[in-house]
């Protein structure tokens, strides 16, 4: 199945929709990686925090799929930042997926308190003309990261992925990124669940006939994001890839954008360390 991509700054493609596996367990990553490949998955988003990207690399062998055809992301993590130990981070984390690049290389939180991310950030540019990394770009960074990121070295992110759902729609982040070419990736997609009971999500999915976890996704399709969702059953993981048989009204889409609290359901990145 041809998945709909976005395109990065740097003239590569990124499939729209993806699996995340956070919270994963090692012991059946692979196998709920090749169940999403084999279903039409082609992004899976990884990181060396999440303890397992040995079996995301063996579900893409077993899924016998040619490497070329699977978008790959994985991320450096927080005690891994500073140039020498990202380049050191990056080739465990190669190491582990048994792969010899990965699509995609994201600095996992700015942790601005250690003030290393633009070191980090040069160590990524290496990796990537060296080939290790194909695209790079970053996690959970604000505005005023990035623009001090680009000010520094001149490249921009290819994508900040960022908490982004209903309750936190990351309005001006979105626009920014906007004029900054880069890709806006949504994590916690599904915001726990906790706008699938609100009235503009029900009165979608009644009349779509879809599940307020497919409003909501579509939600994020037609916000031009790319979307990682998780699940780790086999209907879940169909469900959450069958956003592209109908649409969102405009008037529909408005009312979705009424859900914005503020409310974050993760960490705020100015103090995640
Ligand atoms: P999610 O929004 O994908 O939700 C996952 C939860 O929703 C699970 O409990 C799952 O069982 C349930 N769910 C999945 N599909 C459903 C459906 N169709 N109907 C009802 N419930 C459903 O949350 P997430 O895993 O936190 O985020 C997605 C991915 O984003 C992660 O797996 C990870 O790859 C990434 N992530 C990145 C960061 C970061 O700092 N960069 C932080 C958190 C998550």
């Amino acid at each position: 199945m041809t998945q709909p991509r976005l395109r990065l700054n740097d003239g590569r493609m990124i499939p729209q929709i993806g699996l995340g596996i956070w919270q994963v367990p090692a012991a059946t990553t692979a196998a709920t990686v090749a169940a999403a490949l084999g279903l039409g998955y082609r992004l899976v988003d990884g990181a060396a925090i999440y303890g397992n990207e040995a079996g995301l690399g063996q579900g893409l062998r077993h899924s016998g799929l040619p490497r070329d055809e699977v978008f790959v992301t994985t991320k450096v993590w927080n005690d891994d930042q500073g140039h020498d130990a990202t380049l050191r981070a990056v080739e465990a984390s190669l190491g582990r997926l048994q792969l010899d690049h990965v699509d995609l290389c994201l600095i996992h939180w700015p942790v601005p308190a250690r003030k290393l991310y633009i070191d980090s950030w040069r160590a990524l540019i290496r990796l990537r003309d060296e080939g290790r990394v194909r695209s790079i770009g970053v996690s959970n960074f604000t505005g005023e990261h990035l623009e001090r990121l680009v000010d520094a070295t001149g490249v921009v992110p290819v994508l900040n992925q960022v908490e982004l759902n209903p309750r936190l729609q990351q309005t001006a982040l979105r626009a920014l990124h906007d004029r900054m070419g880069i890709v806006t990736q949504s994590w916690t997609p599904l915001g726990q669940g906790k706008s699938f009971a609100a009235p503009p999500v029900q009165e979608a999915a009644k009349r779509t006939g879809k599940s307020p976890a497919q409003v909501i996704l579509r939600w994020h399709i037609q916000l031009g994001a790319s979307v990682i969702p998780r699940s780790t059953r086999t209907e879940g993981l169909a469900e959450n890839l069958t956003l592209f048989d109908f649409a969102l009204t405009e008037g529909e889409m408005s009312a979705l954008a009424t859900l914005d609290t503020g409310e974050r359901c993760g960490p705020d990145p100015l103090t995640f360390a």
